[in-house]
């Protein structure tokens, strides 16, 4: 496995409220792809926090935004993206690059136009760097739309990036 391949290309230890869309128009970023569960809500949530919607309302009027989610439920991720306006893949099995290639060609973008936004290493950073999409690790969000601070999974995971080179923290 390269090195770099769970090394995130942006961890400004927010959550995704927080993060400044103008980044990515600086970036010349065209597409986002976001990862849902812990990302844009927390856990079992189903109530998308207020500063999330506006921060998807926000980028929708500079990006084209989609959901990658490897949940399986597509009632859960299609009635999230349908609050939010937004369309998206459900049972993406992430880190496999298939549905993300394939969402990509669909919407005639290349990699380096296109980034991809989530709270997991092996899985969102992962795919991201696979394909050669810009990758943001965020910290993930809680039901009050504050992030979680020192979240074990994510500490696991980057233990285990740091075991075999990719990430030190
Ligand atoms: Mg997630």
């Amino acid at each position: 496995m390269s090195q770099n391949w769970l090394t995130p290309d942006w961890e400004p230890g927010l959550a995704l409220p927080s993060l400044p869309i103008q980044h990515f128009l600086e970036i010349q970023t065209k597409v986002l792809f976001l990862d849902v569960d812990g990302t844009i809500l927390s856990g079992k949530e189903i109530n998308i926090h207020q500063s999330v919607r506006e921060w998807v309302t926000e980028s929708k009027k500079h990006l084209q935004v989609h959901l990658l989610s490897n949940n399986p439920s597509v009632n859960r991720i299609g009635s999230v993206a349908n609050q939010l306006g937004l369309t998206f893949t459900c049972g993406a099995a992430k880190p496999r690059k298939k549905a993300l290639m394939k969402t990509l060609e669909e919407l005639n973008t290349n990699p380096s136009e296109a980034a991809i936004i989530g709270d997991r290493l092996f899985t969102d950073i992962l795919v991201g760097k696979r394909i050669g999409l810009y990758t943001v690790l965020v910290k993930p969000l809680l039901q009050n739309g504050y992030p979680r601070e020192n979240c074990k999974v994510q500490s696991l995971e980057k233990k285990v990036a740091g075991l075999i080179g990719g990430v030190v923290q």
